[in-house]
């Protein structure tokens, strides 16, 4: 029996492709979004009759903002009216600095997001520039000023690693602008050329090294400013993890709704086509089952070990590794705690801020064993 869900969605406009962006997202007419978020709602009637207990909910893109209040209020209703939600019900909504005011995020926050997660990347804004961003560093300090003022008091903000012109320095005052601001939370991601993006076709090259020292300075810094380093991207202060997010690290149940998003529910990962035109279309969703059942040991060490508190010896029983298994895992990671990549405990295995940066590999190395 299944009694509850988080629940994303995705909008997938944005006002201007950003030169590095690979997620799915274009711009759009008021006519498409209109109709995308009845689509939406079409889709999530669906769950009705399953009355789940919904702990989080979460608006991304692309740029939801860019979408119309009416159009994004009219979905969170039909989510409330479908899942059953409480006080305690994180409702997230991300946002470019460009596409609000006060107008806006005040009826947002009256229609019950509760938290707000803006793409702030720089506040350097040659660094905006070369990024193609659509906003200023002016224009992200006021979107934060305006969000408080709307009563948002859980407020993220996305800030980025290895921007072209970016130095060490103009990072770290980047990370300290936004720490003097009343935000409890900081994501930091390092750029990445992925190809079919304008950054990709036009060459630009990042470098690990020095991306790799740009992030511990940066983790070093945050700890300074007080953001507890929760998982390898994410920051958070007075313990205000992202809870949705928290919940796909976790291996919890969420459901996606829109094109391109992903689920996790009844033990099947699922994704829908990234194509908005045939969302529209289609009276309900249909998503593709990529993976039923699927390997619950590997998933718990692969997604655990993102997260600071780690993962438990006993948590790898629970999932099914033999005790020669997890005998064989305790010695690797005290091999590798000899490294500094990752600190051992009588009950949990969790990675260090070096480990963090080379965790794909580590959790290969912890994968190799199962
Ligand atoms: S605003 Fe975000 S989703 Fe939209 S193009 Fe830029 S990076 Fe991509």
């Amino acid at each position: 029996m299944i009694y509850d869900s988080s629940v994303y969605v995705h909008i997938p406009f944005c006002e201007r492709k950003c030169g590095y962006c690979s997620f799915y997202s274009a711009p759009s007419d008021e006519k498409t979004r209109t109709a995308y978020a009845k689509a939406l709602c079409r889709s999530i009637e669906t769950y009705r009759t399953m009355h789940l207990e919904c702990p989080s909910v979460y608006f991304g893109g692309g740029t939801p903002t860019v979408m119309e209040n009416e159009s994004l209020i009219s979905v969170l209703s039909k989510i409330k009216n479908v899942f059953e939600l409480d006080d305690d019900t994180e409702i997230t909504i991300e946002a470019n600095p460009k596409t609000v005011d006060i107008r806006k995020l005040t009826e947002l926050r009256e229609a019950g997001f509760n938290r707000i997660s803006f793409g702030v990347q720089s506040l350097i804004d040659e660094e905006l520039a070369a990024l193609g961003r659509i906003h200023t560093a002016e224009d992200a300090l006021a979107a934060v000023n305006d969000a408080l003022k709307a009563g948002f008091d859980n407020i993220s903000c996305d800030m980025m690693i290895g921007i072209p012109k970016q130095s060490t320095g103009s990072m770290l005052y980047t990370a300290d602008r936004l720490s003097e601001l009343p935000i409890s939370h900081i994501s930091a991601y390092m750029l990445s050329v992925e190809s079919g993006t304008p950054f990709y076709e036009m060459g630009v090259d990042t470098d690990d090294d020095v991306q790799a020292n740009m992030y511990l300075d940066l983790c070093e810094r945050l700890a300074e400013n007080g953001f507890e380093h929760y998982e390898i991207s994410n920051f958070a202060r007075d313990g205000r993890v992202s809870k949705h997010n928290t919940r796909y690290w976790k291996r919890e149940y969420y459901l996606g709704f829109g094109a391109s998003a992903h689920s996790f529910f009844d033990h099947e990962r699922r994704s829908c086509d990234d194509d908005t035109q045939q969302y529209i279309m289609r009276q309900t969703q249909q998503d593709t089952v990529n993976e039923v059942f699927p390997d619950e040991l590997e998933e718990y060490i692969m997604l655990g070990l993102r997260l600071s508190e780690g993962i438990l010896f006993n948590g790898l029983r629970m999932y099914g590794a033999s005790e020669e298994t997890v005998s064989e895992i305790r010695k690797k990671a005290e091999e590798l705690a000899g490294y500094g990549l990752c600190r051992v405990t009588e009950k949990n295995i969790s990675l260090t801020d070096s480990g963090f940066l080379g965790s794909n590999a580590v959790i290969g190395e912890f994968l190799n064993l199962c």
